[in-house]
């Protein structure tokens, strides 16, 4: 008689996006001349730049061709788009060898299939509010996971407690759904901390281009001492518009001992790598005119999160995230609650977010915005916020 993994019946149910979505469907029905702005959702929203597109074009027809035509690559990665990342690495005074460098999917597989490598009895530090995937990809092997307080008075970066134990520590950086970001001093105190503790921290750079500040850290390897302590995950998802193509590598340093090998075992064992076409496309954005045109693409977003954090400037509210992040992280105004909030502004703003309290306790009285969407209509939606509130 087969047995199920029980700990998935621990997984809290994931309302949030779908109690959002049946929240905006009732009251489009119920106002169906609403014109309704959609600033919820952490989904790019631009089309692939012209670099990738004519990169998949050219590598769909060297598939079309038997002297050129590929089969199974390299579990884990072709070397060109390693090269590339090791150039883009280096170009932050990162030097990674290409064997410490693995492609994926995307992020999100490779956080979750990275637990494969450790063992259960494991503890787990993790923030409050959080991208659900480090919380639910424990459960379902069932480790202990210890929260920390992201809040106000910490600006939504918990730094380390010397007297909290644990053995593998997540951070994001910029957050998501915080969109706060930490400085060196801080990622140096994480690095030291988990040195002193001899854990592990899991570093999550999905939006590391959307740093403008010369003074934030893009990869957590710009600390001295990352190497011994830190798996770096990034994708080009958010960076490139891959959300749907799927594209993402991962991190991990020859210093941090057996991990290396035991990752690089674990994807050729149940990995067959990312699609030659696929792997092209992503390596079009390293190319000048390709860092030109992502670059151009995240200023869109960027003039977006302008549009909205001057709106609550003039409005007082306060919020993080925003400047080198797609996401701004706002107080409610008038202690509301975040799905209190949330119903104000569908109804008399047709504009919908996302509740800070679906992404953790600490997210309760928060509301995340993002700066996925058309100038227009983001100018638009503050335009009614600033009508409202
Ligand atoms: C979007 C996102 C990712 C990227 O995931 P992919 O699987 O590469 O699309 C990773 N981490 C966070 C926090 C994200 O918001």
């Amino acid at each position: 008689m087969y047995k199920l993994n029980e700990n998935y019946s621990n997984l809290k149910e994931s309302y949030l996006f779908a109690q959002i979505n049946s929240k905006v469907k009732n009251f489009s029905s119920e106002h169906p001349e609403a014109k309704i702005i959609r600033l919820g959702i952490g989904d790019v929203t631009l089309p692939l730049s012209s670099q990738v597109i004519s990169a998949m074009h050219s590598a769909v027809d060297e598939m079309a061709d038997g002297k050129t035509f590929k089969g199974y690559g390299p579990e884990q990665g072709y070397e060109f788009l390693k090269e590339s990342i090791r150039g883009y690495y280096k170009s932050h005074n990162v030097d990674l060898e290409t064997a410490e460098i693995f492609v994926s999917d995307g992020a999100k597989s490779d956080l979750g299939n990275i637990l494969d490598l450790f063992d259960k009895s494991n503890v787990v530090l993790i923030p409050d509010p959080v991208y659900p995937v480090y919380v639910d990809t424990n459960i379902m092997d069932g480790r202990k996971i210890l929260f920390m307080n992201a809040s106000e008075e910490n600006g939504f970066l918990p730094m380390p407690d010397s007297s909290v134990d644990c053995d593998i520590i997540y951070l994001c950086s910029p957050n998501n759904p915080t969109g706060a970001a930490y400085n060196r001093t801080q990622l140096k105190e994480w690095v030291d901390y988990a040195k002193a503790k001899g854990a592990l921290i899991l570093f999550d750079a999905a939006y590391e281009a959307f740093i403008e500040d010369p003074l934030l850290p893009r990869s957590i390897y710009e600390i001295e001492g990352a190497k011994d302590v830190a798996i770096e995950f990034c994708s080009f998802s958010k960076t490139a518009g891959f959300t749907g193509v799927r594209l993402g590598y991962t991190i991990v340093p020859n210093a941090l001992g057996p991990l290396n090998k035991m990752w690089l075992r674990r994807q050729t064992t149940k990995f067959n790598g990312v699609s030659y076409i696929v792997q092209k496309g992503g390596n079009a954005i390293f190319s000048e005119e390709g860092l030109k045109q992502i670059k151009e693409n995240i200023a869109v977003y960027k003039k977006n999160a302008v549009v909205i954090m001057e709106t609550l400037d003039k409005l007082g509210i306060k919020y993080t995230g925003g400047k080198n992040s797609p996401y701004i992280w706002l107080k409610c105004p008038n202690q509301m609650n975040s799905w209190d909030f949330f119903d104000l502004l569908l109804e008399k703003a047709n504009v919908v977010g996302t509740p800070g309290a679906g992404f953790g306790t600490n997210g309760e009285g928060w509301f995340r915005l993002t700066a996925f969407n058309t100038l227009a209509n983001t100018q638009e939606a503050m335009q009614r916020l600033e009508k409202v509130l």
